[in-house]
């Protein structure tokens, strides 16, 4: 055995095992170059998933003939000038990228500076480098890859179908696009454009807001809540989305780090806690926030694909995120998203309601869509609460009067007309109509009273007359009574009583007559199913939820229309009650526009 250097060549090889994952990773170093050489427009071909091409275009500063050479020699960087890795400013720094791609696949760079007459172009095939030839090409770089890999069969081996791999391949550009609005992309597979956003002029707010609308939905831009905050030289941007858009994964959120696409537990953890009170535990919220720290506080030198960073003081990070975030969405007060009244109107145009007339498209007996009975089934069953029949005199309550002066417009809510079913109030408001959950409102708002009232030094409890003795089972007390001090901070005062029951004096005053026994046997079965280390304040959302829910404003109570406005007027005036802890909505709102067209009126 002998020891000995091993070839530029091979070294170069085994450096792109970490640099290019896999057809996607080139895609991103060589849009990153693209950026970093201050490109307006940047078009992205790719065929079969990148593995027999892959060409990125820019209109940047362009290459001379002979830093040709030089851009394909590894750890050659223009972008480290003073040798300082504490401040860098660019994508790239690492000088590694296009040696690694040209030891691993047949590369061709094209590249003309503003000043040259003439453009060149240089091959490079499995590290073999030729020399440069004047070619005629405009302004800016064009680089070349074929046959990704074909150097390193093990790592062909190991790459996904042509299909996934250019999914792969659309995320790294979206998420550079979404840092970079005032850069034009496009992204074709060979047959079309998948992919194609214009620079976006104007301010920076509104340009960001345009282009992660085209990439991440028109929803999301009209139902993003602006985020700006400083903590300590650390600037926080970007929009967070209100709690009920959400989705079943984490793929629509989004970090930037100056300017850098991340991915960071530190982020989808401070989003799990700025959303806890909001959303269920198996629900994402959509969000991109874009952090602007200085280069001293962070290590963006962690991994070769720089997709991770380090920061020096991550509580700090983690904190200003979940700060700006939770003040955001209370300021955001009742709103709740526009997805909601549109994902009503598409249920019923879609015919997915029964409900008769004009959008229900039900031709025949075949053309029923799948799993209607099933739907409409439920929907009557017993306990649903809309079990009556719908004209029944005492399935809704009306009696509220139309008085002719109200001026509507200072409702956001609007003003209550009528409760149908004893469970959801109907309000009118300026332009249309608002169907409230009155049972969701109310657990929101008796969760938010708990919270208000905790940070006001404690929950008001109320005596009761005849305490009250539950009886349950022996692990079922045990749990509770340990956690008897945290469930009296809550207005809930509980004390062991024999083996198998537990006593209660007190309950928060602010739940009214409440159904003490269903509650004590709920929080129980919460608390065995749940994180015996996560403190309940923490979960309040959920205790909260429990406990509203033997309350007093319950589905299937009849209110008057003073409690109905009384409700009303509440949600307006709190925060998060737009939704309940589960990112459900607690009301609907219809425009009249909207109701129009269901009727073929527009
Ligand atoms: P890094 O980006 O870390 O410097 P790369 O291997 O990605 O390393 O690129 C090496 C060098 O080649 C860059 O520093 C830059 O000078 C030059 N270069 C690469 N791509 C382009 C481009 N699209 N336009 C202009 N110069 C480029
Ligand atoms: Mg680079």
């Amino acid at each position: 055995m002998t020891l000995r250097r091993l070839p530029e060549n091979l070294v170069n090889r085994i450096a792109a095992g970490e640099v290019v994952e896999r057809p996607a990773s080139a895609v991103k170093e060589l849009v990153e170059n693209a950026i970093d050489a201050g490109a307006s427009h940047i078009d992205i071909l790719v065929r079969d998933g990148g593995r027999t091409q892959i060409t990125v275009t820019d209109d940047g500063k362009g290459m001379s003939r002979d830093e040709l050479p030089l851009a394909i020699e590894r750890h050659a960087t223009s972008k480290l000038p003073d040798d300082d890795l504490q401040n860098i400013a660019s994508l790239g720094f690492r000088g590694e990228a296009l040696a690694s791609i040209g030891a691993v696949s047949r590369l061709q760079l094209t590249s003309r500076r503003p000043v040259d007459e003439e453009a060149w172009m240089l091959s490079v095939e499995g590290g073999v480098i030729g020399t440069p030839c004047p070619v005629a090409h405009p302004v800016g770089t064009r680089i070349d890859v074929r046959d990704l890999f074909y150097a390193t069969p093990a790592r062909l081996k190991f790459l996904k179908t042509p299909r996934a791999e250019l999914g792969h391949v659309s995320e790294a550009v979206k998420r550079l696009a979404m840092a970079h609005p005032d850069i034009g992309f496009t992204l074709n597979n060979g047959e079309r454009d998948m992919l194609r956003l214009a620079p976006s002029q104007g301010d920076l707010l509104g340009s960001r807001l345009e282009r992660l609308g085209a990439i991440m939905g028109r929803d999301f831009a009209d139902n993003a809540l602006s985020i700006d905050a400083e903590r300590e030289g650390v600037f926080l941007s970007g929009h967070a989305g209100l709690p009920t858009l959400n989705r079943g994964n984490a793929q629509m959120q989004f970090l930037f780090v100056n300017g850098r696409p991340v991915r960071d537990k530190l982020f989808y953890g401070a989003l799990r806690g700025a959303y806890r009170d909001f959303l269920a535990g198996d629900r994402y919220p959509m969000v991109a926030l874009f952090l602007d720290v200085p280069s001293d506080a962070l290590d963006v030198n962690v991994h070769p694909a720089k997709t991770e960073v380090r920061f020096r003081d991550a509580a700090l990070v983690r904190g200003l995120i979940v700060g700006a975030v939770k003040h955001a969405l209370a300021e955001a007060g009742h709103r709740a998203s526009t997805t909601v009244g549109h994902g009503a109107l598409a249920a019923v145009q879609s015919g997915s309601l029964p409900m008769g007339g004009g959008g229900g498209g039900y031709t025949g007996g075949s053309s029923f869509p799948a799993g209607l009975a099933e739907r409409a089934a439920s929907f009557f069953a017993p306990g649903s609460g809309l079990e009556a029949p719908l004209a029944a005199p005492d399935a809704f309550n009306v009696g509220v009067a139309v008085d002719e002066g109200e001026d509507l417009s200072d409702y956001p809510l609007g003003v209550a007309r009528a409760q149908l079913h004893e469970t959801y109030i109907v309000a009118q408001t300026v332009d249309g109509i608002v169907i409230v959950d009155q049972h969701a409102a109310h657990e929101r708002l008796v969760h938010e009273r708990i919270k208000k009232s905790l940070e006001q030094g404690g929950v008001s409890r109320q005596g009761l007359l005849i305490p009250e003795v539950v009886e349950m089972d022996e692990t079922a007390v045990d749990r509770l009574n340990g956690r008897a001090d945290e469930l009296f901070e809550l207005g809930l005062t509980i004390e062991a009583f024999g083996p198998g029951a537990l006593v209660v004096r007190e309950v928060p005053a602010l739940l009214g007559d409440c159904d003490i026994q269903g509650l004590l046997r709920d929080l129980a079965d919460d608390l065995a199913e749940h994180d015996e280390a996560l403190a309940l304040k923490d979960r309040l959302g959920d205790v909260a939820a429990k406990m509203a829910c033997h309350g007093s404003v319950r589905a299937g109570r009849r209110l008057n229309a003073t409690e109905m406005n009384a409700l009303l007027r509440e949600m307006e005036a709190t925060p998060h009650s737009g939704q309940c802890s589960h990112g459900r909505p607690t009301y609907v709102e219809l425009k009249l526009a909207d109701i129009e067209k269901l009727f073929g009126r527009r």
